[in-house]
């Protein structure tokens, strides 16, 4: 039988970066992936760094505006991790550009709605800068003249979703992690200190021991769970992006829409990414959603996200579309990421849900820190929030 310290489930930009911190924190590292690597919602992913409170946490109530502005120290963390990670990394080519992000409001309700997010930001310590039409456009003159208002962050951004999780993948294998690719979880068994694992690989089944078992499997984070005997309430949602064709640079920021669904940035080369939370449909077969198949772009998704971005950045409406494609993410009941100890399974852990690419590295870090036993530092009180103990009602009476 194989072993290791630590054996991680999933070949993502998560389970790569933890696989990195655990590997220099001095732990022998096991990462296995069914597919490739960055294979998932990690490669698939608009490039967002976005750190101003997500449109979606304002349009369900109080309640759950004020839950997302207490995780807004991760964010916080979460602008440093990605300042720092090319040079951490010894890597410059993770295209991150960081020249600041508008969230943008066309009508008197937006602005309200902006109004409103950028008090919960300050109440936490986000730098946010509200701004009216005029010095939106003065920074972004690219910006519709019907914008109303912006919230403005210095430090917002995006980077290259194919490239980041290789750079971490190397990384770790640099500091000795290993990796196994088209191996696949398909048991985990609590045992006396640690779990037993048996990955398929190939045609043979392959046993593993394995002191401590982190779970990084995206949006596959509930059955990989049902294979070690617990519910991880995380769901799949399918969305939908949109690339244009390479045009000259002008556009340096990342632009959101408050009221409406819009992510907006140029990439390095010079492709416009169109996104912003839009669904697909998730493929469904055999006893629920197939996760195994891409979802099924959404004409009514291309469209209204098309014309959202024209609306509030008119000169995209004359580039050429040149690719739309599907990805899944994986999201929690209540929205927040779902990162930390498993209660009542000792040696497993957890991290999925949310805006992973953006605080993909930092809920990383801070995991592996909590793994290896050590401080998680300034991030201590958000990661009480994001732990998997909210949820441990739905284990309570599972044996
Ligand atoms: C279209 C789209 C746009 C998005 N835009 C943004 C954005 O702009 N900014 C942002 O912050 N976030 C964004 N996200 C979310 C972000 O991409 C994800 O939160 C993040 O990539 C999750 O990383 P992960 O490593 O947890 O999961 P994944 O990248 O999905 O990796 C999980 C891996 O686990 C593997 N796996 C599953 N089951 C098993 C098993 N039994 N055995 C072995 N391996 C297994 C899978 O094959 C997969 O490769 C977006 C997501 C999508 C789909």
């Amino acid at each position: 039988m194989d072993a290791a310290d630590v054996l991680i489930i999933g070949g993502g930009l998560i389970g790569c970066a933890a696989a990195w911190h655990l590997a220099r924190g001095g732990t022998d590292v096991l990462l296995v992936e069914r597919g490739e690597l960055n294979a998932g919602a990690s490669g698939q992913n608009a490039g967002s760094l976005h750190f101003q409170i997500e449109r979606r946490f304002l349009e369900h109530g109080e309640a759950l505006a004020d839950q997302a502005a207490r995780t807004v120290a991760l964010s916080r963390l979460a602008v440093t991790e990605w300042r720092d990670l090319p040079a951490a990394l010894g890597d410059d080519r993770l295209d991150v550009a960081m020249h600041g992000g508008l969230m943008v409001a066309q009508s008197d309700d937006e602005v309200r709605l902006l109004e409103r997010k950028a008090a919960l930001e300050a109440r936490w310590g986000l730098p946010t800068r509200l701004i009216d039409g005029a010095e939106a456009r003065a920074i972004a003159p690219y910006l519709a003249d019907d914008v109303r208002a912006a919230s403005f962050l210095a430090d917002e951004g995006h980077a290259n979703p194919r490239l980041v999780t290789r750079a971490l993948a190397d990384a770790a294998g640099a500091a000795g992690a290993r990796y196994l690719p088209r191996t696949a979880l398909r048991a985990l068994v609590p045992v006396s200190g640690g779990w037993r694992a048996t990955l398929r690989r190939g045609a043979a089944d392959v046993e593993v021991a394995a002191a401590s078992v982190l779970i990084a499997a995206g949006a596959w984070t509930m059955a990989v769970g049902a294979l070690a005997g617990v519910h991880l309430p995380v769901f799949p949602i399918g969305l939908q992006m949109n690339v244009t064709e390479r045009v000259a640079p002008f556009l340096p920021h990342l632009v959101q829409h408050v009221g409406r669904r819009l992510s907006m940035k140029q990439a390095h080369d010079g492709n416009v990414l169109i996104g912003g939370g839009w669904p697909s449909r998730l493929a469904r077969g055999g006893d629920g959603f197939d996760l195994a198949r891409a979802p099924t772009v959404l004409a009514d998704s291309l469209t209204g996200n098309l014309a959202v971005a024209a609306a509030t950045v008119p000169q995209v409406g004359a580039l050429n579309l040149i690719r739309t494609w599907t990805g899944v993410v994986a999201i929690t009941a209540d929205q927040l990421p779902l990162a930390g100890a498993v209660p009542g399974r000792p040696g497993l852990f957890v991290i999925a849900g949310g805006s992973g690419f953006t605080l993909g590295p930092t809920l990383a870090r801070a995991v592996s820190a909590e793994m290896l036993g050590r401080s998680v530092g300034d991030a201590a009180e958000a990661m009480a929030l994001v732990a998997p103990a909210r949820f441990a009602h739905l284990n309570a009476m599972l044996a």
